[in-house]
C-alpha cells in the first residue's frame, strides 16, 4: 500500500490560513506548487511513500472566481492549465487548497467530482505521472489532505508536517491513545500530545558514536516510534569511554555500532522500532531511509556527511539538528586548560546552512569523498601533502558528549512543544563548558545557493541527488 504525507513551511501555512479562512466567511481557494519525494521502500513499513513538499502558494484571485459562498466555490481553470506548463518545466506538481469555513472537516462529494476533473486535465496535459495534491482547511481549524494519482484514485495524507522554526505533525482525527505507562512522568512535564508526536515520528541518527549514542538512549526513553541509525563503524576499545551500552565483548567481536544501538533500544522495551544502516549516508542504499525521516540528528564527524545532511534539510524540508563537540587542551598562564565547546545547529529553510556557518569545509569534504572513491589516489596526494590527512585522535569525555546530545534533544522538545516559550527556538548554539555560558554565533553575510535559495526549498527529487556533483 502506498502512503502519503505533506510538508509545509510555516510561512506557507500562514499564507494559506489567511487567504482561505477570511472574515467574509466564504469558501476560498489557492493553488499550491509542490516538489515530490518519492520513496520506493520506507525502512519501517517496507512500502512505497509519496511525500509532497509545498514550494509555493498562489491564491485564486477574485476575478478568477465564478461563484462562491460559505458552502461552495468554483473558479475558472485557465491559470491551472498555465501552472501545469510551468510545473512540467520545473519538475513540480500543481495542487489545490480550499476551505470549508462552516465545515464539514472533510472533502465533499462535490470536491471529489471537481478534483477528479482537475486530475484529468493535469494528466492529459502532463502525462499519467502527474499528481494532484489537495488540502482542505476547515473553519474549526482542522487541516486534512490527499494526493490524486489518477482521476479515480487518491491517497489520504497520513500526516501534514509543518517545519521552519516551530514543528508540528497534524494527523487526521487524532484519537487519544493511552501511552506507554513508562512514559507517564514525561506526560506530566510535556503533555500527552508530545508523547503522541514522539510515537509517530521517524527520527534518523547519523553517527552512533560519542554524541549519537547518548542521543539514541534518550530518544528511546522518550518513546520515539521509529528510529533509523546510520553508522559504518564497528565498536573499538577506545570507544568504550563514551559509547552507552557498548561492552568489552562488543569491541572484541568488532560488533557494529548500529547493532549495539539497536540492541540497547530494543532492550528498553518501550516499543521503538529500529532500522539500521551500516554504510556511509551518501550511498544510494541509504537514500530512501534518509528521505523517509521527519527529523535527522547529525552526529557524524566528517565534513562530507555533514555537507550532505545540510543540503538534505533544504531540498526535502527535513529538519536536521547537527551536533559538534570540540575539546582542546591548551596552556594558559602556565596552567593546563580544557577548552570544551558543544554546538547544536538546526538546519531548515529560514536558518543558515553548515557551509554558511563555516562548520563544513567544502575542501575537506572533497578530500573525504576522494578517500572513499579512490583510496590510492588519496594516499598518493597525502604523501605529496596535497590533502590534509587525518589528525591525531580527537579527545573525548563522556560527560561532554552526553551534554551536547542533551542540548540537541532539548532543542527538539522546544520545536515540538515550546517549553521555552514560542520565541525560544535557537538555530545555532555553542555552549562553552568551561564558562557556563551560551553563545549564538551567526553565519556568513553572503548566504549560499542552498540555504538562501527559496527555489530549491522543498524541490525534492532532482538529478543528481541533492544537486551534488560527484
Ligand atoms: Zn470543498
Ligand atoms: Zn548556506
Amino acid at each position: 500500500m502506498t502512503t502519503s504525507d505533506m510538508t509545509i513551511q510555516e510561512k506557507h501555512l500562514r499564507l494559506l490560513q489567511t487567504e482561505l479562512l477570511r472574515p467574509d466567511g466564504a469558501e476560498h481557494a489557492a493553488y499550491i506548487l509542490c516538489g515530490l519525494s518519492r520513496i520506493e521502500r520506507d525502512p519501517f513499513s517496507g512500502e512505497e511513500r509519496i511525500r509532497l513538499l509545498v514550494k509555493d502558494v498562489l491564491p485564486v484571485e477574485p476575478e478568477e472566481i465564478t461563484s462562491a459562498d460559505e458552502r461552495h466555490i468554483s473558479w475558472r481553470t485557465d491559470r491551472f492549465v498555465k501552472l501545469l506548463g510551468q510545473a512540467e518545466r520545473t519538475g513540480l506538481y500543481v495542487g489545490i487548497a480550499h476551505s470549508h469555513p462552516c465545515g464539514p472537516s472533510k472533502f465533499s462529494s462535490q470536491d471529489d467530482l471537481n478534483e477528479a476533473e482537475l486530475v484529468r486535465l493535469a494528466q492529459n496535459r502532463n502525462g499519467n505521472a502527474a499528481l494532484v495534491p489537495s488540502v482542505l482547511f476547515s473553519g474549526e481549524g482542522a487541516i486534512i489532505g490527499r494526493v490524486w494519482t489518477s482521476p479515480n484514485r487518491f491517497i489520504d495524507f497520513g500526516a501534514i508536517r509543518t517545519v521552519s522554526s516551530a514543528w508540528n505533525i497534524i494527523r487526521p482525527a487524532e484519537t487519544e491513545q493511552t501511552g506507554h505507562p513508562a512514559l507517564s512522568r514525561q506526560v506530566l512535564a510535556l503533555g500527552s500530545v508530545f508523547n503522541q508526536t514522539m510515537k509517530g515520528l521517524r527520527i534518523g541518527v547519523v553517527g552512533a558514536g560519542g554524541t549519537g549514542s547518548p542521543l539514541i538512549q534518550q530518544l528511546g526513553r522518550m518513546g520515539v516510534g521509529y528510529l533509523a541509525v546510520f553508522d559504518p563503524d564497528t565498536v573499538e576499545e577506545s570507544n568504550l569511554n563514551r559509547l552507552y551500552g557498548a561492552t568489552h565483548a562488543d569491541a572484541r567481536d568488532n560488533r557494529r555500532k548500529v547493532d549495539v544501538a539497536r540492541r540497547e533500544v530494543e532492550r528498553m522495551g518501550l516499543g521503538t522500532q529500529v532500522a539500521t544502516f551500516d554504510a556511509w549516508i551518501g550511498v544510494p542504499e541509504c537514500r530512501d531511509a534518509l528521505k523517509s525521516m521527519d527529523l535527522i540528528f547529525g552526529c557524524t564527524d566528517d565534513h562530507d556527511g555533514r555537507a550532505l545532511l545540510s543540503r538534505l534539510a533544504y531540498y526535502y524540508l527535513i529538519p536536521v539538528i547537527d551536533l559538534g563537540l570540540a575539546l582542546r587542551v591548551s596552556e594558559r598562564h602556565g596552567e593546563n586548560i580544557l577548552e570544551a565547546d558543544g554546538r547544536v545547529t538546526v538546519l531548515e529553510p529560514g536558518a543558515s546552512c553548515l557551509v554558511c556557518r563555516r562548520i563544513v569545509n567544502p575542501a575537506v569534504a572533497a578530500e573525504e569523498a576522494l578517500k572513499r572513491a579512490d583510496p590510492e589516489e588519496y594516499e598518493r596526494r597525502k604523501s605529496e601533502a596535497y590533502v590534509r590527512g587525518e589528525g591525531n585522535p580527537a579527545p573525548a569525555v563522556v560527560s561532554f558528549t552526553t551534554s551536547v546530545a542533551t542540548m540537541a534533544i532539548e532543542e527538539m522538545i522546544q520545536r515540538f512543544q515550546r517549553f521555552r516559550g514560542s520565541s525560544g527556538m535557537i538555530a545555532n548554539r555553542v555552549r562553552k563548558f568551561g564558562q557556563v555560558e551560551d553563545f549564538r554565533p551567526g553565519a556568513a553575510a553572503e548566504p549560499c545557493r542552498v540555504c538562501a535559495n527559496d527555489r530549491i526549498h522543498g524541490v525534492g527529487d532532482v538529478t543528481p541527488f541533492l544537486g551534488r556533483i560527484g
